[in-house]
C-alpha cells in the first residue's frame, strides 16, 4: 500500500521566487534560515517593468498585478511610484527618446525641472529624464518577510531553520528529516550549486556580488521614483541592446574606467521613513572573498554626491548575492520527475519573479 505524500507542494527557499509559487494546494515551504535573509530583502525594492525586454519584460507585466494583490492582501508597503531614468549626456538623452518611442506610451520624456519634480537630482549635468510610471516600489526587508507571515495564515507551512541536502522526485531531504511532496520547487537562488553542482556547472553559474549603502536623504529632498541614471543602459535590456547604447558604453569605459572596472550602476531607491537605499557594483565569482573593499562605497558616495549635491550620511552597509548566468536568465531544469529547479540569474527577480513563478507553476 502506497502511503499518501504529505503535501502537494514542497517549495525549497522564502525568498521572492519560492514565495511567488503560491498555489490553492497543500503547500510547506523549506528554508534553512530563521526567517528571509537572502537577495530578496537586499536589494532595492524595485519592481522594474519597462526596462525590462523580451521574456522579462513579459514576467515583469505578469507580476505587476501579483504584487499589487498581494501587497493588499498581506498589507505591506507598496508604491506606483514609477522609475525615474536621468540623462546627464547628450547620448543618454538620445538614448532614452528611442527607448520611449519603442515602449510606446509607457515611457514620459521629462525637461529637467519637470523631473525635479519627482526627485530632488542637484547635478546641473541633467539634461532630461524618462519617466516609467508602470513601475512599483516596495521595502523588501519588509514585503517579504509580511509575505511569508501572509501566507501562513493562508495555511501554507513553514519550516524555518530546516536545511534541505538533498531532492529527487516526491521526496525532500532536510536537516530535520524527510519531506514528501506531489511537486518540488527549488528556489534556494545563489546557492543553487551546492543542490546542483552538475546543473549549475553546466550553465556557468556563478555568484553576483553587490555593495549597497543606505543613507539620510538630503534635507528638504523627495524621491517618489526609484531613481535610475545613464550607467542603466549598460545593465538593462529594455535599454542596453540598443544601437545608442554602444556610445555611451565607450564613453563611460574611456572616461570612467573605475566606474566600468566596478561594473558600478548608479540607482537609488527611498524607504518609506525616508532614507536612501544607494548602489550598486557588480563583482561575479563562484566564492567571494569576505572582506568588503571601502574604496568601492567611497565609489558610490562619490556619484550620489554628484546627483545629490550633497555629502552623505552612511548609516547601513551590507552586501547582497545573486544567482548569475550569462546565456539563461530565466533558469527552470526538472532534475528529477516532477522537481522543478526555478531560479532568475540576471538580478531581476523583484521585478521578474512573480510572472516567472507564475510560469513554472504553469509547467507542473
Ligand atoms: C543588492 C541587490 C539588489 C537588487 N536589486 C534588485 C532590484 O532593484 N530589482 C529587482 O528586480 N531585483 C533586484 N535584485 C535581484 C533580486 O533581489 C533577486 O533576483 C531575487 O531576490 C532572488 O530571489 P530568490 O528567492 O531566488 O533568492 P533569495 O532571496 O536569496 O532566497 C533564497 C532562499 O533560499 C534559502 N536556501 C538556500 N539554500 C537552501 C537550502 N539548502 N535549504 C533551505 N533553504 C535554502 C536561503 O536561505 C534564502 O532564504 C537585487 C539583488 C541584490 C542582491
Amino acid at each position: 500500500m502506497s502511503i499518501a505524500p504529505q503535501f502537494d507542494l514542497a517549495v525549497v527557499g522564502s525568498g521572492v521566487i519560492g514565495l511567488a509559487h503560491e498555489r490553492g494546494m497543500r503547500v510547506v515551504v523549506l528554508e534553512r534560515t530563521d526567517r528571509p535573509v537572502g537577495a530578496s530583502i537586499r536589494n532595492f525594492g524595485h519592481v522594474g517593468i519597462t526596462t525590462q525586454d523580451g521574456k522579462g519584460l513579459d514576467y515583469a507585466i505578469a507580476g505587476r498585478a501579483h504584487w499589487l494583490r498581494l501587497a493588499a492582501q498581506a498589507g505591506f508597503w507598496i508604491r506606483e511610484a514609477g522609475t525615474l531614468i536621468v540623462a546627464r549626456a547628450e547620448d543618454e538623452w538620445t538614448l532614452l527618446h528611442r527607448f520611449a518611442e519603442l515602449r510606446d506610451g509607457s515611457v514620459d520624456l521629462l525637461s529637467p525641472d519637470q523631473a525635479r519634480e519627482l526627485a530632488s537630482i542637484a547635478d546641473p549635468r541633467l539634461v532630461g529624464a524618462a519617466f516609467c510610471g508602470n513601475d512599483l516600489r516596495v521595502n523588501s526587508p519588509e514585503a517579504i518577510p509580511a509575505l511569508a507571515r501572509y501566507l501562513a495564515t493562508e495555511g501554507v507551512e513553514f519550516r524555518y531553520r530546516t536545511n534541505v541536502t538533498g531532492v529527487e522526485a516526491g521526496v525532500v531531504h532536510t536537516s530535520r528529516g524527510s519531506v514528501s511532496a506531489d511537486k518540488i520547487v527549488i528556489a534556494t537562488g545563489h546557492d543553487l550549486d551546492l543542490l546542483f553542482p552538475e546543473i549549475t556547472e553546466e550553465a556557468g553559474f556563478k555568484r553576483c556580488l553587490l555593495h549597497m549603502l543606505e543613507t539620510d536623504a538630503p534635507a528638504g529632498s523627495q524621491f517618489s521614483p526609484v531613481v535610475l541614471t545613464g550607467t542603466a543602459v549598460l545593465r538593462y535590456d529594455g535599454l542596453s541592446h540598443h544601437a545608442e547604447a554602444t556610445s555611451i558604453r565607450e564613453r563611460m569605459a574611456r572616461d570612467r574606467p573605475e566606474l566600468a572596472d566596478a561594473f558600478v550602476n548608479v540607482k537609488m531607491s527611498q524607504r518609506p521613513n525616508g532614507r536612501l537605499v544607494l548602489g550598486d557594483t557588480h563583482a561575479y565569482a563562484h566564492t567571494h572573498s569576505p572582506f568588503k573593499e571601502e574604496a568601492l562605497d567611497d565609489l558610490l558616495l562619490r556619484e550620489f554626491t554628484q546627483l545629490l549635491g550633497v555629502p552623505l550620511t552612511v548609516r547601513r552597509r551590507w552586501h547582497g548575492e545573486y544567482a548569475w548566468a550569462a546565456t539563461e536568465p530565466f533558469f527552470v531544469r526538472e532534475p528529477a520527475a516532477d522537481v522543478f529547479i526555478a531560479c532568475v540569474m540576471n538580478g531581476t527577480g523583484m521585478s521578474t519573479g512573480m510572472g516567472f513563478a507564475e510560469s513554472v507553476l504553469n509547467r507542473m
